[in-house]
Order: structure tokens, then sequence, then C-alpha cells
């Protein structure tokens, strides 16, 4: 049986929305992008909603908005993808890595002291594999020292805390991705969440060339106005209305995805606890936490040849992540030679990332169940 690492969930809902955008005639950002941010409006209220072509491009936009500047330092997880800190190279600034806890995979107060000077201007906290981290004791410390905090929420839509989803605490920007392998996807996108209306007013001009946007408005109002302003060199990240059509349906479906993952996950909780290291309960199903289960990762004795083996039963596995500071670009960066990453290294060194998505069958749960005890079980 073949049980490929990720797959997205898509339906006859997903293909019709897409097929009348087409047939529409309006391709690019138009009405059913507005439409898709308008869904976010409601489900996150007190939040402006900005879509984009990727998170990698809300990151970036958002950086851009809070103004960084070269030779800014901004504090960013060793354990994540490199996305998060390439946008602050893009600024001209340096990501300073920090380490993360072992257990959640998420950065902490005290790895957050550790490598924070006085260029230090914010922190990009990733909520990892789907767990909400709390990011209140976060956004205090950052607020004291007039930081920012934008939370890379790339693998948490859908995941709570205390009843509050992340997109709704207290940071400057969070921010969604849709890329084919996220939560909800349409295919390649993002989403900008902020209170912050300078900054919401910032990312809408830029993500589109820096046009002025009541130069804009005029020229959509269908009135014969031709005429627009550019206030800066902005760039080219606006979502198109056939991912949006996409992306609407999704977030519809958002809910009744998780949980089908979250069965999945308390199988394997359930089943693998005694064979490999399962994830905390705690931070997967206690009522504290709603979690996104984006990822679920086992503890193996041997990583290379447990992914071999599953390799060989058909099963597609992967690592989340290669830790930045191990990266050649990354290893000779001068925000990395500050820290020290034991907790990013010992997740590295044994997790293993095993498949969990709504369109997993049945039987292939069992298939990976069973493969994931032989394999432990080989190459212990
Ligand atoms: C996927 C991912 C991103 C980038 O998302 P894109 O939409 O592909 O740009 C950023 N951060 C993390 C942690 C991710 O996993």
């Amino acid at each position: 049986m073949k049980v490929p690492f990720a797959l997205p969930d898509i339906t006859q809902q997903e293909v019709d929305a897409v097929a009348l955008t087409v047939a529409s005639g309006w391709l690019t950002s138009g009405k059913v992008m507005k439409d898709f941010e308008q869904d976010f409006e409601g489900r996150y209220p007190g939040t402006g909603a900005v879509a984009v072509n990727s998170a990698t491009a809300g990151l970036h936009l958002v950086l851009e908005a809070l103004g960084v500047r070269p030779g800014d330092e901004v504090i960013v997880p060793s354990m994540t993808f490199t996305a998060t800190a390439e946008v602050v190279r893009y600024m001209g600034a340096v990501p300073v890595l920090c380490d993360v806890n072992p257990e959640s995979g998420c950065l902490t107060l005290n790895s957050i002291r550790a490598v924070q000077s006085d260029k230090t201007v914010g922190v990009i906290p990733v909520h990892f594999a789907g767990l909400a981290m709390d990011i209140a004791p976060i956004t205090a410390y950052a607020r004291k020292r007039g930081w920012f905090v934008v939370e890379d929420a790339a693998h948490a839509i859908g995941a709570e805390l205390n009843g509050v989803p992340v997109g709704a605490m207290a940071s400057d920007a969070t921010v969604f991705s849709f890329y084919a392998t996220k939560c909800i996807t349409t295919g390649e996108g993002g989403m900008v969440l902020s209170r912050d209306q300078r900054i919401l007013e910032r990312i809408r001009v830029m993500r589109l060339h820096g046009i002025d946007r009541d130069a804009f408005n005029r020229y959509q109002s269908g009135k014969p106005a031709w005429e627009y302003d550019i206030i800066a060199p902005g760039f080219k990240y606006n979502m198109t209305d056939v991912a949006a059509a996409m992306g609407r349906v999704q977030l519809s479906r958002m809910e009744e995805m998780r949980l089908a993952r979250e069965r999945i996950a308390l199988r394997y909780s359930n089943e693998l606890s005694r064979s490999v290291h399962t994830p905390h309960w705690s931070m997967l199903f206690d009522n504290k936490h709603q979690h996104a289960h984006h990822l679920y990762q086992v503890g193996v004795a041997d990583r290379d040849r447990f992914i071999e083996v599953m390799f060989s039963k058909g099963v597609g596995c992967s690592v989340h992540f290669k830790p930045l500071h191990l990266m050649e670009y990354w290893a000779r960066n001068p925000g990395s030679v500050r820290g020290e990453y034991p907790g990013a290294e010992t997740r590295f060194g044994r997790m293993v990332s095993i498949p969990i998505y709504s369109a997993m069958t049945e039987d292939q749960v069992d298939h990976v169940v069973l493969s994931v005890k032989e394999a432990e079980y080989a190459t212990r």
C-alpha cells in the first residue's frame, strides 16, 4: 500500500468554485479575493485580513510595514522553515537564531533572552507543527522593550489556546500559509491578519506595486479614471481570485478537516506510544489546546534507517526541520553564532513526521500504524 507523506483534501466543491471563477473571466485579484479576506475578518473579529500569494510574501510585507532596517536584529527560532528567516534578510536585517523547547519545538522566553542584544527590534515565534504556543509572555516581554511580535502561523490555522484562536492573539500580525501541504490550501497563498491599521494600509499598497489605493479604487469604481499614483517601489504579492475561490471552500471545511486529522492523531497517540516517542498528550488533546495537527512527529532510535524502512513499506515520511543553523547559508549568518541549539538539535536527531491529512483512508492509517511499529522494531 502507498501512503504519500502529504496530499491536499480537494472535493468537488473546490473544483466547482475554481471552475466558476475561471469561467467568469476575472482571474486576478478582485471580488473573490475580497470575499476571502472578509471571511477571515468575520472569523477573527477586530482584525483586518490581507490576502497574499504566499506566507513568505506576507511575512516580508509585515516586516517592511514595521520599518525593519539594515543592521536590525530579529529573533527567529532555528527550528523552522527557511522562509521565517529569509524575510529578515530581504530587509537587510539579521535574523538571530534562537533555540526551541525540545518537546514543543517552539521558542521560549529563555531562548530569546539568550540571544537578544541592543539591536533586537522584534521576534517571529512559530506555532510549531500546529501547537498554539502561548505568546502572551513573549509579547509582554517584547512590548516593554519596544519590539514587535509577528506570528508565523504557517502550521497553525485552526489552532487555539484557552479558546483563543491563533490569529486573534495579541501580536502585531499573524501570517497563515496556504501552500499545498498546509492545513488549508490554495496551491500557493497566504493571509496576513493584524489589528494595526497602519500595517494593514501599508501592506495593502505594497502587495501590489505600491499603487496608491485611493487612486486604484477610483480606477475600479466604474468611472473612466485612468490615473493612479505610485507611492513606493512595491511588490507583486497579490492573491488571484482563482486561488481565493479554492481558499473560500477550504476555509469553510477547515474544522471538518482538522477533526479528521485529530482522529488520526488520537489513533497514533493511542497505538504508537509504546513503540516510539509520541508528542505529550497535553499538547495535543488537553482542554487548553486545540491543536491544528499539521504535523505528527514521533521520536525514533535511528531516524535515517527508520525513514528508509518506512519508504520500503510505501509510507512517505519527512523531517521538520533540519535546523537553520546547520544549513550552509545560515551557518555563515552572523546571527547564528551567538546561540546554542541543544533543543533544536535534539529534535532534529530523532523526530520523524509521519503522514497526517484528512484525505487519508482508514486502511492507510492502519498501514502507517503497523509500519511505524515494524520499522522501529527493525531499526532499534
Ligand atoms: C510553509 C512555511 C512557510 C512558508 O509558507 P509559504 O506559503 O510557502 O510561503 C513559512 N513558515 C513555516 C514555518 C512554514 O512551514
